[in-house]
């Protein structure tokens, strides 16, 4: 089937190009033309950013990232370093081989605690020292993740005061609870330490939703859709897809590029930049 549904599409294009008086696509063309535009081609037009992103360093990670990989996708890992190799967990070099594979690793603080019950002073050990610890593994950390996504105006100033390029909430884009919010965040996020998503992916959350809110980027006219998970495992918590439903859900994903939607990481999606430590 669907090498059927390829092959028309193929003619279907193809038809298109000869009926049209524009010139081939840079990479079928013979020769260059000065006129037209190498991103004429409307098919290679981006419009929607899907970020995929996985919190709290879990054990089920792994699986998920071959899954992403199998699918040439790439995704966000934020990791509590003071949990790294713990039971459940994953372990420095799980780590360090999802980094090599091309999937982000950002920050999430030491112990997954909520930043806005904290002082300013003890905030920034949390997001500091976790972030030195990363970069000690040889890591290059750009953004990071507020557990429980639970920030305030000193917790964005100390992640960019560590060097952190952006960061990640959770919440204040569209979803059931909240028809009124936008659907998507920009490519240059107003707010880039508070960087907004749809709430949390839960054991109750339906394929149907999770498709909905992608369909609700694209009708919106695109820009970024964080979208935020954590185990990927069966029965395994509130807080958690069965793999069967993410599978589902990235083979529909990966049908989207045609309409302009691709997977990204969130570091690349918002063009945040690796920034070495503050001295001290
Ligand atoms: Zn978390």
């Amino acid at each position: 089937m669907k090498i059927v549904h390829l092959a028309r599409t193929l003619l279907a294009t193809l038809a298109a190009l000869a009926a049209s008086t524009l010139t081939l696509p840079a990479e079928a063309a013979t020769s260059q033309t000065a006129t037209v535009p190498p991103a004429a081609a409307p098919s290679e037009k981006v419009t929607t950013i899907v970020s995929l992103t996985f919190d709290d360093g879990d054990a089920t990670h792994p699986s998920v990232a071959r899954a992403l990989e199998r699918r040439n996708m790439r995704g966000t890992f934020y990791v509590n370093t003071e949990t790294v190799g713990r039971t459940g967990k994953l372990t420095r070099r799980q780590i360090a081989a999802l980094a090599k594979a091309g999937h982000e690793i950002g920050g999430h603080t030491l112990t997954h605690v909520r930043l806005n019950e904290l002082t300013r002073d003890e905030q920034g050990p949390q997001i500091c020292d976790d972030r030195r610890t990363l970069v000690a593994w040889g890591l290059r950390p750009a953004t990071l993740a507020y557990p429980f996504g639970a920030v305030d105006a000193d917790a964005k100033a100390v992640a960019r005061e560590c060097g952190y390029d952006a960061a990640r909430t959770v919440g204040g884009l569209r979803q059931w609870n909240c028809p009124g919010c936008p659907a998507t965040e920009t490519p240059r996020p107003k707010d880039r330490y508070g960087i907004r998503t749809p709430g949390s992916v839960r054991e109750d959350t339906s394929l149907r939703q999770m498709k909905q809110q992608v369909l609700n980027a694209e009708k919106g006219g695109g820009g970024v859709l964080p979208l935020v998970f954590h185990r990927v495992c069966d029965d395994c918590g509130v807080y958690s897809v069965p793999p069967k439903i993410m599978n589902e859900f990235l083979d529909w994903l990966a049908g989207r590029s045609a309409r302009g939607t691709v997977v990204k990481t969130l570091q690349s999606a918002v063009g945040a930049r690796y920034r070495p430590l503050p001295r001290g």
